[in-house]
């Protein structure tokens, strides 16, 4: 009898923050087992309502998006991405340089698509969102890690970065602000970033999703604004900043010098066109979106649901013996260490395992983000600060006398 497997060319690919661990849950879940879920950075499970106006606008455009657009997207969306990068700085983006999606997730997965051959690296971070790993290696590619620095607020390496680029290195992955640590890179470390991919003729890839859900005032730069040399590939979209990640709607931007890249460029509208085009209602909403970020802003500024929650998920992770993090200052996400001497922990996953049938909590061990020693997790810290609390206080329960075998 002839048996179905998957494809070889999945053989390494993993997405572990939908993987094993979650599958357990949902186990559990199936067997009436209530599971609080701080695995995935979905807004809308936890009573974040995307604003009113979007959802009208969205609803009176049904009618006229009811066809296929542009392979690359409805004019308007891409007249609205091409003023958006222009206030970011990034130089010389025209409408034919945008290019829309069923959220910024398809893009990544066609830009690698359309780049890499067997024996091509790229550099992604580590920790990193683990899409950008699978998508390099899905495409046959080498995902190569580089690391990024907890001592320095979670910064990419620039020395590892150095000592890991090669002739076979087509590009860099960069994703800031970060998931899972939510840092927020400063201009000097994207100057070196750019220094080097300059003089080794690297693509910047630079996922930038959270652009828009940056705390304590500070400002997002955009790794392209500081580059004409390099090719640019910017990646941004509402899912996370308009919470409305169900709608699916997300774009690249490529920018800088594109003289040299004709060739991926005809790739990408390959791939652009075999996908006919993204979804068009969901598109007719960018204009307006990109014009209306105040419901946003309340939520990162003091007193706003996402900046208290941030707050008090710092302050209680660090105050639980064995557990440390470094204070995010962007997106919804903490990257907690724990102590793996203390807690003779050797398989992260297992770890989170171990959480989730004794406590009922699930998270993302390390490991699904690349992360290689077993010393870290992710939360979400969506939910509100009652329900943070009571997993906090699981959390310190579970430690105190956790041990693993
Ligand atoms: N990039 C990063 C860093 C993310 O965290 C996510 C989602 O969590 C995505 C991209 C994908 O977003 P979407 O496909 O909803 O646009």
């Amino acid at each position: 009898m002839r048996t179905f497997e998957k494809s070889v060319k999945l053989n390494n690919v993993c997405y572990d923050i939908r993987g094993p661990v979650m599958d357990e849950a949902n186990r559990m879940v199936r067997n009436g087992e209530s599971v609080l879920k701080l695995n995935i950075g979905n807004p809308a499970p936890f009573g974040f309502r995307a604003p009113n106006e979007l959802i009208a606008n969205m609803s009176s455009n049904l009618t006229s998006t009811e066809g296929y657009s542009d392979s690359k997207g409805l004019f308007a969306a891409r007249e609205a991405i091409v003023k958006y990068d222009a206030k970011k700085g990034i130089n010389g983006v025209t409408i034919d340089d945008v290019y829309t999606g069923n959220g910024v997730s398809e893009l990544i997965t066609m830009s690698m698509q359309g780049l890499l051959d067997y024996g091509d690296e790229i550099l992604v971070p580590a920790p990193d969102y683990p899409l950008w790993t699978a998508s390099v290696t899905l495409a046959g590619g080498t995902a190569v890690h580089y690391i990024c620095d907890e001592e320095s607020e979670w910064f990419p390496d620039i020395n590892d970065i150095k000592k890991k680029i090669n002739p076979r290195t087509k590009g860099i992955v960069i994703i800031n602000p970060n998931n899972p640590t939510g840092a927020l890179y400063p201009e000097d470390v994207l100057k070196e970033i750019v220094k080097l991919a300059e003089e080794n003729d690297l693509i910047i890839f630079s996922d930038e999703i959270y652009d828009r859900l940056v705390m304590d005032g500070a400002k997002h730069t955009s790794i392209a604004s500081m580059t004409d040399k390099c090719l640019c590939l910017t990646f941004n979209g509402l899912s996370k900043s308009h919470l409305i990640a169900g709608y699916r709607v997300g774009w690249v931007s490529l920018s800088g010098d594109k003289s040299n890249a004709k060739g991926y460029i005809e790739g990408l509208n390959l791939l652009s066109s075999m996908r006919l085009c993204s979804n068009v209602p969901a598109q007719s909403l960018v204009a307006s979106a990109l014009e209306m970020n105040e419901e946003t802003e309340k939520l990162i500024c003091p007193g706003g649901r996402v900046y208290e929650q941030r707050e008090f998920i710092y302050n209680a992770v660090n105050s639980i013996p064995g557990m440390s993090a470094v204070k995010p200052k962007a997106a919804f996400y903490i990257f907690p260490k724990v102590d793996i001497e203390k807690f003779n922990i050797k398989d992260d996953e297992k770890f989170a395992l171990d959480v989730l049938r004794e406590k009922k909590i699930l998270f993302t061990h390390g490991g699904g983000f690349h992360w290689e020693k077993p010393d870290h997790f992710r939360i979400v810290y969506l939910p509100e600060i009652s329900v943070l609390s009571e997993a906090m206080t699981k959390m310190k329960e579970f430690l105190a006398d956790y041990r693993q075998v």
